[in-house]
């Protein structure tokens, strides 16, 4: 049995307790929290809840310590420090800074013996591995990823910064006239305009101006301004009803030729529709964190990804029975 700890209790955190419970070869030794432990309340009976000071005294109880940190602030200070302790595996998905994260947290895994595995989830992970996949099997080619129709926490967090703004859900949306140019096999160059849209649905404060906000959200620099967005006004039942999911997914595309001079055109699509972006990365982290202790086993230490990952190593099924449904 991997003994698995989970580092920070948000949606990920619960989302990894119940992928462990669905696991058979896995049992959730320790929940650890920032907070006031007695405020935070497990679905499972049993194990105990611990102040994130407290974690250094299970170094020899867990197997694997699952972050699920917030890839803004929490993840660059806390993957680097609990490898030092721990085995870890992380969901960072800053993609622009995950060299540098890389970078720090292979230096404390190996100067500790440990084992780490950063930016698992589905977009950086499950979608980065078939970019590689299908940009490998067609060099010549193009690749194109879509995200939606899904809630975009960073652009729902920014909408509920605005003043006058009570609460906010930002959905993004492929263009679906794009998304069929690609699977036709033509290349297009596409604008970010022409890829996604934006929708908002916004809870305003008593009093507060909806033409003001609509502008602001429209013009807001890296987060809107690039897109065509639809800003809708409802009532706070309205929301609660209808907006309070976490659904996501996407659409890695990838449209290329083969053949002496290009004559054959060739389309891979990898798709996902999640019902709950969490939960979903959360079963995906602890396949990856199975993975990481094979190799783990087999000698590797350092930092890895999901790319230097041999995929007999995620499942519970012995490659021999896996080399059966090869057949
Ligand atoms: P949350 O905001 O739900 O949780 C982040 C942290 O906030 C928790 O670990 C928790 O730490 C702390 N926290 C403080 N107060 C509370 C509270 N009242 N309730 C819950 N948590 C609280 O973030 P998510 O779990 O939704 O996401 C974590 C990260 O996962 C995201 O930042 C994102 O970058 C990444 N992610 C990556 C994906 C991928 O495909 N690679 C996909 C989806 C997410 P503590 O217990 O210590 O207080």
């Amino acid at each position: 049995m991997l003994k698995i700890g989970i580092l920070g209790y948000g949606n990920l955190g619960r989302g990894v307790e119940c992928a462990v419970k669905n696991s058979p070869d896995m049992e959730l030794a320790a929940v650890f929290t920032r907070r006031d432990p007695s405020s935070v309340k497990l679905l499972t009976a049993g194990v105990p809840v611990v102040k994130i000071e407290d974690a250094a005294n299970w170094k020899d109880k867990i197997d694997v310590m699952i972050l699920c940190g917030g890839s803004a602030t929490d993840l660059p200070k806390q993957t680097p420090e609990f490898a030092k302790l721990f085995n870890v595996v992380d969901s960072f998905d800053t993609h622009a800074k995950i060299p540098q994260h890389f970078a720090n947290v292979d230096a404390a895994a190996k100067a500790a013996g440990k084992i780490a595995m950063i930016s698992v989830g589905w977009d950086p992970g499950l979608f980065s591995l078939n970019r590689v996949f299908a940009t490998s099997f067609l060099s010549d080619g193009k690749t194109y990823t879509f995200w939606g129709k899904g809630v975009s926490q960073g652009h729902s967090d920014a909408v509920r910064r605005i003043a006058g703004v009570k609460n906010a859900k930002q959905y993004t949306i492929p263009v679906e006239s794009a998304l069929e140019t690609v699977r036709s096999g033509s290349n297009p160059e596409l604008s970010t305009r022409q890829k996604h849209t934006r929708e908002v649905f916004v809870v305003l404060e008593a009093g507060a101006d909806a033409a003001s906000v609509e502008k602001q959200i429209k013009t807001m620099p890296n987060y809107f301004d690039e897109y065509d967005t639809t800003v809708h006004f409802i009532d706070e039942e309205e929301f609660a009803k209808n907006h309070s999911g976490m659904a996501h997914g996407g659409f890695v595309i990838r449209s290329g030729k083969t053949g002496w001079d290009g004559e054959y055109k060739n389309i891979i699509e990898y798709s996902l529709k999640l019902d709950s972006n969490p939960a979903f990365t959360s079963s995906v982290l602890v396949a990856y964190a199975r993975a990481m202790m094979r190799m783990y086993h087999a000698g590797v230490r350092g930092c890895t990804t999901v790319l230097d990952v041999p995929p007999a190593y995620l499942s519970t099924k012995s490659a021999e029975e896996l080399r059966k449904e090869l057949l």
